[in-house]
């Protein structure tokens, strides 16, 4: 106790997202930031603009996002954080939020299992984890579903993108996935996760890959909307 104490001292923690010292109560990401995150309100509404976007690419039963993502909001930083800054438990805190989301929407309630959109073992090597796997760890400590993150697989390694997210992004992804045991999903109903929707074309190209699975039914939900 007496160390964990010198070591907030000597190195407080900061907020993930405008980096000020964090004060009591506050865990990875300040007050201010956490109010100045847009939330769409997606997970309870029908037709809302997750669905829209993924709408045509993929046979989807109902999708949601947490927070606009904007090029001056707070939840840029975050993402950065989690993706380029080795910020893990910042991907697990976002991850229970999207959890309590989840829990509240009464949408998504006959969900089965949780199912990451893997990285190529190479990007993970390089980032030390997968932030999609642990935004799913993060769901399941609010939300309880088995997390399957070994059955779809990411064969292409893709371009680093520029830290810029554009609609050039995930324009490369087609066919980048394949299944592995498939039948472990077989009639399951899915909810695939990942961190930043863009295009779609990074989850459609993940969606087409799990629909080849027998009777599955694909959900979607992701941190962030652009
Ligand atoms: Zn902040």
């Amino acid at each position: 106790m007496l160390l964990r104490a010198l070591i907030d001292v000597v190195f407080p923690a900061t907020c993930a997202g405008c980096g000020r010292v964090l004060v009591r109560g506050e865990r990875q990401v300040c007050m201010h930031c956490m109010a100045g995150l847009g939330t769409t309100d997606s997970a309870a509404m029908v037709d809302n603009a997750t669905e829209r976007r993924l709408i045509g690419q993929v046979p989807i039963e109902a999708a949601m996002s947490l927070y606009n993502y904007t090029k001056e909001g707070p939840a840029r930083q975050l993402v950065h954080a989690m993706k380029f800054h080795g910020n893990a438990r910042l991907c697990v805190m976002m991850g229970r939020q999207m959890g309590l989301e989840l829990l509240h929407s009464g949408r998504f309630d006959d969900v089965d299992v949780l199912v990451p959109v893997p990285l190529h073992w190479l990007r993970k090597l390089q980032r030390g984890y997968n932030q999609s796997l642990l935004l799913c760890r993060g769901i399941a400590e609010v939300w309880p579903r088995p997390v399957v993150k070994d059955v779809v697989v990411r064969h292409r390694y893709t371009r680093q993108q520029s830290r810029q997210l554009g609609p050039q992004r995930g324009t490369n992804v087609e066919g980048a996935f394949s299944l592995k045991h498939g039948e472990r999903l077989a009639g399951k109903h899915v909810l695939l996760v990942d961190d930043v929707l863009t295009t779609g074309a990074t989850l459609g190209a993940c969606a087409v890959a799990l629909a080849q699975t027998e009777g599955v039914r694909i959900s979607v939900a992701t941190l962030c909307i652009a």
